[in-house]
């Protein structure tokens, strides 16, 4: 399988190319493009949190808990700064000594993070949290969302390469575990991952406004037209 170091960087890759592609056509401003970069990446790296003591699941529960601080504290603007210190200690102790441990007993590596359905879910999700929770405009919502699932994509194609052992010629046991629709041998978290992905469709923008910016013919155009440079003599 792939190691963190190589999915970061070519999520990476892939997101920042994406991203300025649709800032050179002017579909998205330099701040969306920067964010479109972050949530690429972060599709990218997102599966193996249900790898244990895997760096994606410390990072992904550290900025969890930042998130869930801040949207307590929108809340809260009178608290003082020796309340706020103490809610952040409670909140640590909640989060890294019950949910984290619930939560690596509960993913199995390889499991159900690791497939088409987990990617719909978190591209679906990202829509929805962008579009309800932080007001951003439908079609950059549903394009974050794109940029999710690819990244996530990207990942479970490059666990699935990795699977191939081009000296022998041969393929690894883990062959066939990252790459599938959803995860056949546990059929309770894959219900509740279809479950979590319907739920999560009912909350993005209404469907238009993907076909309107993700969709949209005219971009595409742009991005052929712009594609190469125009010092060039064909
Ligand atoms: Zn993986």
């Amino acid at each position: 399988m792939a190691n963190f170091s190589t999915h970061f960087s070519v999520a990476a890759g892939v997101a920042l190319m994406g991203s300025t592609t649709y800032f050179s056509i002017h579909a998205v401003t330099a701040e969306e493009a920067a964010i479109l970069c972050v949530a690429g990446t972060l599709g990218g790296i997102l599966p193996d949190v249900d790898s244990d003591y895997s760096r994606p699941l410390q990072i992904v529960f550290t900025g969890l808990y930042m998130v869930f601080v801040f949207s307590l504290l929108r809340g809260l603007p009178r608290l003082s700064i020796l309340d706020t210190w103490l809610m952040l200690g409670g909140l640590y102790v909640l989060f890294r000594h019950a949910l984290l441990p619930a939560f690596r007993k509960w993913t199995v590596h390889r499991g159900i993070f690791h497939s088409i359905l987990a990617a719909l879910f978190f591209g679906l999700l990202a829509s929805s949290l962008l579009f309800w929770l932080y007001g951003f405009e439908p079609g950059f919502s549903w394009l974050t969302g794109v940029f999710v699932f690819v990244g996530y994509i990207a990942h479970l194609l490059l666990d699935e390469f990795y699977s191939v052992d081009f000296d022998n010629k041969r393929l690894k046991s883990s062959w066939g575990t990252a790459f599938k629709l959803a995860n056949a041998g546990n059929w309770r978290n894959t219900f509740l991952f279809l479950l979590g992905t319907v739920c999560a469709y009912q909350l993005t923008p209404p469907a238009h406004d993907l076909s309107e910016f993700v969709l949209n013919k005219k971009h595409y155009e742009a991005m052929w037209q712009k594609f190469l440079p125009e010092y060039l003599p064909f």
